[in-house]
């Protein structure tokens, strides 16, 4: 049997770290059992979906390298819903309640004043068709509920949390259908995994609770249950999921200078036994992905990480890799020269401007002397080494100077800035001849 899964965002809003995580496990898991990874929009919420979402989930996926293999959407599959609804209704497994919002507000309160659990009592299912029809003659539409098996205990081995038990008389039938007729999420996502033949859903474990009805959802509809893998949340490095985690989308980390593969190599072993480490191809982690390896307690997101773990994956990148986002006439040589000191792609182009465009830079009349005497320096010094070391050192004999007063008409002069990357590390490439020309002025 080949391994088919899903990656199901409600495209209400952009994709974040949190679901991104699970879209990633989902292609991991996919990928490595050689099958098929599908994205599957869960638009049934026709008020909250937006097209623009949509493109930029697909945008964020492609960016990522995600690609799924198969793309459906909720939206245009209502008719596989109504017939699988047909069915349960034809078999007894969804029933027509009557209850107002309030009213189940009500029971719920005095179920929980007499120390009962807030179980549904199932009066709907108690009702005659004599009652039904004066309760419709008065106006009231029906919502469905799904009608539990009590006799049938829910049970599963979790890939992630193991064996997992409910009792199903201790849970409420779940409303699957509003008055309106629109679907609440449960049964179209059952109806869609079986019929996509998903055969691992992987999702949040905010989505247990969930799951225990959707088995036997998939028993009613004939069909066996995928296997299940629940992880544990994404929490922010203080510990839970921050408004900020909540919102950290592709197009910012994006802007970061944060690689794709960076996000896949930090979002694909967080939270596992497996240790977080720079890769620059996605194959390393296909091969070690194991839910085995998850485990129970929340993961840490820190993006100060992320960062540091972005910079040693940019570091390894080979200059094909990049060669397309480098300046124009920014070479293999170049670059190597610079690698170890670029922390995204990007910056690149500032060490570039800095090593070859124009310098425009007016000494202070007080620095005159003292730079003329670095140019002196700068033609005497050994340049093989560690030449800003040495300059530095002869300069301190010469001038007496320290400090600012030493480092800042240097850096003004040779770079036409007032900060910037290392001058250790410039020097050596902006070499001798272009230095002195620049200390000269
Ligand atoms: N649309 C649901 C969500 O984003 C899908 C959950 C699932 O994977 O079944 O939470």
């Amino acid at each position: 049997m080949s391994v088919v899964t899903r990656f199901a965002p409600a495209p209400t809003g952009r994709l974040h770290v949190g679901n991104v995580r699970t879209a990633i496990h989902n292609w991991l898991w996919a990928r490595k059992g050689g099958g098929r990874f599908i994205l599957r929009l869960d638009d049934t919420d026709a008020e909250r979906s937006e097209q623009a979402h949509v493109e930029a989930i697909r945008e964020d996926l492609a960016w990522l390298g995600l690609e799924a293999d198969e793309e459906h959407r909720q939206s245009l599959r209502f008719a596989h819903y109504e017939e699988g609804f047909e069915r349960l209704r034809a078999a007894g497994r969804v029933y027509p309640a009557y209850e107002s919002a309030q009213e189940l507000d009500l029971k719920r309160k005095v179920q929980l004043g007499r120390g009962r659990p807030p179980v549904y009592d199932r009066a709907a299912l108690a009702l005659t068709a004599d009652e039904r029809a004066r309760l419709e003659a008065e106006g009231r539409r029906p919502h469905w509920r799904f009608r539990l098996d009590h006799d049938a205990p829910i049970a599963w081995d979790d890939l992630i949390r193991g064996p997992q038990h409910f009792d199903p008389s201790l849970l409420s039938d779940p409303v699957v259908r509003r008055e309106d007729g629109s679907w609440l999420y449960m049964l179209p996502s059952a109806i869609d995994d079986v019929e996509m033949g998903v055969t691992h859903v992987v999702r949040g474990e905010d989505h247990v609770a969930n799951t225990a009805l959707q088995v036997q959802m998939f028993e009613a509809l004939g069909a066996a249950p995928p296997a299940f893998a629940h992880e544990a949340l994404l929490v922010g490095s203080e510990g839970k999921l921050s408004k900020r985690l909540g919102s950290l989308g592709m197009d910012s980390l994006r802007e970061a200078g944060i690689e794709p593969i960076s996000i896949l190599a930090k979002l694909a072993r967080i939270g596992t036994s497996l240790p977080v480490e720079p890769v620059t191809d996605a194959a390393p982690l296909i091969e070690s992905f194991d839910f085995a390896t998850f485990g129970r307690a929340p993961a840490r997101f820190d993006m100060a990480e992320l960062e540091a773990l972005n910079a040693k994956v940019v570091h390894q990148l080979p200059y094909a890799a990049v060669a397309e986002r480098l300046p124009e006439g920014m070479g293999e040589a170049d670059r190597e020269a610079l690698r170890p000191n670029l922390k995204s792609v990007a910056e690149a182009a500032g060490w570039w401007e800095i090593l070859h465009g124009h310098v425009e830079a007016e000494p202070a009349p007080e620095d005159r002397d003292f730079l003329e005497a670095a140019a002196e320096a700068a033609g005497e010094i050994d340049w093989s080494e560690s030449p800003w070391a040495a300059l530095v050192a002869s300069l301190k004999e010469r001038t007496g100077r320290s400090g600012k007063a030493l480092f800042h008409p240097l850096r003004r002069a040779l770079t036409g800035r007032d900060s910037g990357p290392e001058m250790a590390a410039l020097l050596p490439l902006i070499g001798r001849d272009q230095a002195i020309a620049r200390l000269r002025g």
